[in-house]
């Protein structure tokens, strides 16, 4: 019998500040579970706060998803750039930092390592971005970021400040 690949635990970061952003969230979230050989295992609330890089754009709705998926991370990186492109994202040269309608970050796969420009695992944003790790702590505490510690040791260490917690997303 052929072998079945096994079911990883995935972590996705989902931002976006453009065109009623806390619904665009609520609205990728749903659409994360509907990803192939994917299921949606966790949720955290919303949190908005101020954007990162050109401070002449609107504030940022922020949460993290929690993934059971059979997907490989490459494979699953591809499905969540498909996804934002559904979701009305255009990429344009020079846009990093700014503005977008939907971001969704492959943080963890796993506990894979990796450092390319494609696919860096884990998410360097994990311990440097609180919009990311406030959201993870909710639903992974004791998930230990490899060479960092646990997601709990890492939000105990860093700033709330800006960060406001919204209602559940969706
Ligand atoms: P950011 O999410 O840092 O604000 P972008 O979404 O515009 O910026 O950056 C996406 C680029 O980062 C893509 O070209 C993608 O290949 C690369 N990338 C590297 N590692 C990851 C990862 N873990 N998750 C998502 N994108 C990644
Ligand atoms: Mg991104």
């Amino acid at each position: 019998m052929a072998e079945r690949p096994v079911w990883i635990p995935a972590y996705i970061g989902v931002g976006s500040n453009l065109h009623d952003p806390a619904a665009q969230v609520a609205r990728a979230c749903e659409a994360l579970a509907d990803l192939p050989q994917t299921r949606l295992m966790a949720l955290s609330p919303s949190y908005s706060n101020p954007p990162m890089g050109p401070q002449d754009q609107p504030d940022y709705v922020n949460a993290v998803a929690g993934l059971l998926t059979r997907l490989p991370a490459r494979t699953l990186l591809l499905e969540l750039q498909k996804l934002e492109a559904a979701l009305g994202r255009m990429r344009k040269a020079g846009d990093r930092w700014g503005p977008r309608v939907i971001d969704l970050d492959l943080l963890m796969h796993g506990f894979s390592r990796e450092a390319t420009t494609e696919l860096t695992l884990p998410h360097p944003g994990i311990s440097e971005r609180n919009f990311v790790l406030f959201p993870l702590c909710d639903i992974a505490p004791m998930l230990v970021v490899p060479g960092q510690g646990t997601v709990a040791r890492l939000a105990a260490a860093a700033d709330h400040s800006g960060l406001i917690a919204l209602s559940p997303t969706g």
